[in-house]
């Protein structure tokens, strides 16, 4: 069994679709290991998105994630990286799957749902982050 880290961003959360989503994660399978809400620190948020430092959407991407509370999950299934990537859907909704979370719930490329890790040695860094205990 695989493990990814999810988290519900903020936009989500204030527009009241963390149930949705949730239903979505259980009605595919997915075992939820860990969950909680909590709301990131600036410092967190630069922490946890580093990779993308220098970049022209950082800041806009850093505020967008400190905006409120997050809901975060240690999700478990066979393949759970790619099967959750492809459940949240493209990065820009405009783009995501029709019935992909992205495309239901997404409002804007930064206000976007959700994140999910991208490969393995992300998923590992990005579960210790949030859930050190796992
Ligand atoms: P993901 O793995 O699909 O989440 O996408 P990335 O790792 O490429 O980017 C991380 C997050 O940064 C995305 O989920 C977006 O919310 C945000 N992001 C990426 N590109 C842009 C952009 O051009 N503008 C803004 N505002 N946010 C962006």
């Amino acid at each position: 069994m695989e493990r990814t880290l999810a988290i519900i961003k903020p936009d989500a959360v204030a527009a009241k679709h963390t149930g949705n989503i949730i239903d979505i994660i259980e009605n595919n399978d997915f075992n939820i290991v860990r969950m909680y809400k909590t709301k990131l620190s600036r410092d967190q948020a630069e922490r946890f998105y580093a990779i993308h430092k220098g970049k022209s959407f950082f800041e806009e991407l850093v505020c967008m994630m400190i905006s409120g509370p997050i809901i975060v999950l240690a999700l478990e299934k066979d393949g759970a990286i790619k099967a959750w990537r492809e459940l949240m859907g493209d990065t820009n909704p405009a783009n995501a799957a029709p019935g992909t979370i992205r495309n239901l719930y997404g409002i804007s490329i930064g206000s976007n749902a959700t994140h999910g890790s991208d490969s393995p040695a992300t998923a590992v860094q990005e579960l210790a982050f949030f859930f050190p205990d796992l």
